[in-house]
C-alpha cells in the first residue's frame, strides 16, 4: 500500500521529524485560501502515487497569488506524465500547498527492506534531490548504508556514521538530522514499511534541517494491524480491477500483454507467465484464485479478467489440490453462460477431480473453450489464439 506525500509527512512529523507547514486542497479556490494562510513563498505540489513530479512540472514554487492560481489550475487540469507514470499519465485530484524553503543542500535518506540481508537498511546520500536514481547508477559510492538489526533498530554509532556521511558538522544540524533519521526508522518499524524515504531532506540557508518530500510503501500483509494506515487508504488511486479482486479475496495483477491468466497459486502464476513468454506471448494480467476458491469466486475472477479490454485470449491453468478441478469447470461453464466468452479460453486442468471436470466441460460443449493436454500445449494454443 502507498500513501500520498501529505500523509507521509504527517507520519514523519508525528515521529518527530521537522516538516514545513502545509495544507492539502482539492480546488483552485482552496489553494488560494491556503496560500493566504501560509503566505509569501509556497510550493504547490501534485499529490499522486508517482515520483518525478518536479521534472514533470507538478512541483512549482510560487511567489504570489497569481502564480499559485496558474500552478493549481495547471495541475488539477492536466494529467501528470513522468518517468514513473507511463505515457497515459495520471489525473491529479489533490494538491499540497507547503511553505517553501530556501535550499542550501539537498540530501537523500531512506530506509528499505534488504531482502538479501533480511533486515532494514538505511541509505543516505549528499547528492539528494531529483537525480538520485542516476546517482545510484553512476556513482553508487555516493550512497552510504547502514544495516539495522531488526530488534535493535538504529543504534547511536550508526546514526552518527550516517549523519557524518551527509557532511553535517554543526552541532544543531547534527542533532536535527539524527532526529530525522530516528523518525524515519521509527515510522518504518512502527507501520511495517517496505520503504520510507525522504528526498530531499534539506539544509536551509538559515541552517535548519527539514524534510520536504516523503514517500512510503507499506507491507500489504501488515496493514490489517494499522488502523491509521487503513484510514489513509485512497481507493481512487488504485487499479480498479485489482481492488475488485481484493474484495473477493483474489489476487489480480495487471500487466501489459494480451493473454489473461487465471491460475491458482503464485508459483503457478509465475510459471504460467514464463511459459507464455517462452512461446512468444505476453500476459495481460494474472489472477490467482488461491487454494480454496468457490464457484462464485471463480466466476468473479472471469468477470475481472474479461473486463480488461487488452485481453484477447485467456489461459486457465489450474492444478487441483485443495481447489478442485470440477469446481473450476463448473465456474467456467457458469461464467460462459452468464457473461458469455467472446474470446478463446484455453483450459489446462490437472489434479483433484480432473476426470469429472473434463466430462463437465465436454457435456457443456462451449465453443470458446479450448482444452489443452498439458501446460506447453496450453501455452502454445493461447499464443496461437492471440497471434
Ligand atoms: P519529486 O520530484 O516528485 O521528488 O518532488 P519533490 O517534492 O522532491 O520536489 C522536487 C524538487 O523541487 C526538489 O528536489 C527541490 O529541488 C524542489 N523543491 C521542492 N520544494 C521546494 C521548496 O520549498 N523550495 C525550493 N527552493 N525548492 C523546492
Ligand atoms: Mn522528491
Amino acid at each position: 500500500m502507498k500513501v500520498h506525500e501529505y500523509q507521509a509527512r504527517e507520519l514523519l512529523e508525528e515521529c518527530g521529524a521537522p516538516v514545513p507547514p502545509s495544507k492539502v486542497v482539492e480546488t483552485v479556490d482552496q489553494a488560494l485560501s491556503a496560500y493566504d494562510e501560509i503566505g509569501q513563498m509556497v510550493v504547490v505540489k501534485a499529490q499522486v502515487f508517482a515520483g518525478g513530479r518536479g521534472k514533470a512540472g507538478f512541483v512549482k514554487l510560487c511567489n504570489n497569488r497569481d502564480e499559485v492560481k496558474t500552478a493549481a489550475e495547471f495541475m488539477l487540469g492536466n494529467r501528470m506524465v513522468s518517468k514513473q507514470t507511463g505515457p497515459e499519465g495520471i489525473a491529479v485530484k489533490k494538491l499540497l500547498i507547503a511553505s517553501a524553503v530556501d535550499i542550501e543542500s539537498e540530501y537523500y535518506v531512506a530506509v528499505v527492506l534488504d531482502r538479501t540481508k533480511r533486515c532494514p537498511v538505511v541509505m543516505v546520500s549528499r547528492e539528494g534531490g531529483v537525480e538520485i536514481e542516476e546517482v545510484a547508477e553512476k556513482n553508487p559510492d555516493a550512497i552510504v548504508k547502514q544495516w539495522l538489526d531488526p530488534h535493535l533498530g538504529l543504534v547511536n554509532f550508526q546514526a552518527a556514521r550516517l549523519v557524518s556521511a551527509l557532511g553535517l558538522k554543526e552541532k544543531s544540524q547534527v542533532k536535527s538530522a539524527t532526529k530525522v533519521l530516528r523518525a524515519l526508522v521509527d515510522v518504518f518499524y512502527k507501520y511495517d514499511c517496505a520503504l520510507a524515504e525522504i528526498n530531499p531532506l534539506v539544509l536551509t540557508r538559515g541552517g535548519d534541517i527539514l524534510a520536504i518530500d516523503a514517500k512510503m510503501n507499506f507491507d500489504d500483509n501488515a496493514t490489517f494491524r494499522h488502523k491509521r494506515l487503513q484510514e489513509m487508504f485512497d481507493p481512487s488511486e488504485e487499479n480498479p480491477a485489482e481492488l475488485r479482486a481484493k474484495e473477493h479475496d483474489l489476487t489480480y495483477i495487471a500487466l501489459d500483454g494480451n493473454i489473461g491468466c487465471l491460475v491458482n497459486g503464485a508459483g503457478l502464476a509465475m510459471s504460467t507467465m514464463d511459459i507464455i513468454k517462452l512461446h512468444g506471448g505476453e500476459p495481460a494480467n494474472f489472477l490467482d484464485v488461491g487454494g480454496s476458491v468457490t464457484k462464485e469466486g471463480a466466476i468473479e475472477a472471469f468477470r475481472i479478467i474479461l473486463s480488461d479490454e487488452k485481453v484477447r485470449g485467456v489461459l486457465v491453468n489450474i492444478f487441483g489440490g485443495i481447489a478442485k478441478c470440477d469446481t473450476i469447470a463448473e465456474a467456467l461453464i457458469a461464467a460462459a453462460n452468464e457473461i458469455g466468452f467472446k474470446i478463446p479460453v484455453v483450459v489446462r486442468l490437472e489434479g483433484t477431480n480432473v476426470e469429472r471436470a473434463r466430462e463437465l466441460l465436454k457435456e457443456a460443449n462451449i465453443d470458446a473453450l479450448i482444452p489443452a493436454d498439458d501446460l506447453t500445449d496450453a501455452a502454445k494454443k493461447a499464443c496461437a489464439q492471440v497471434a
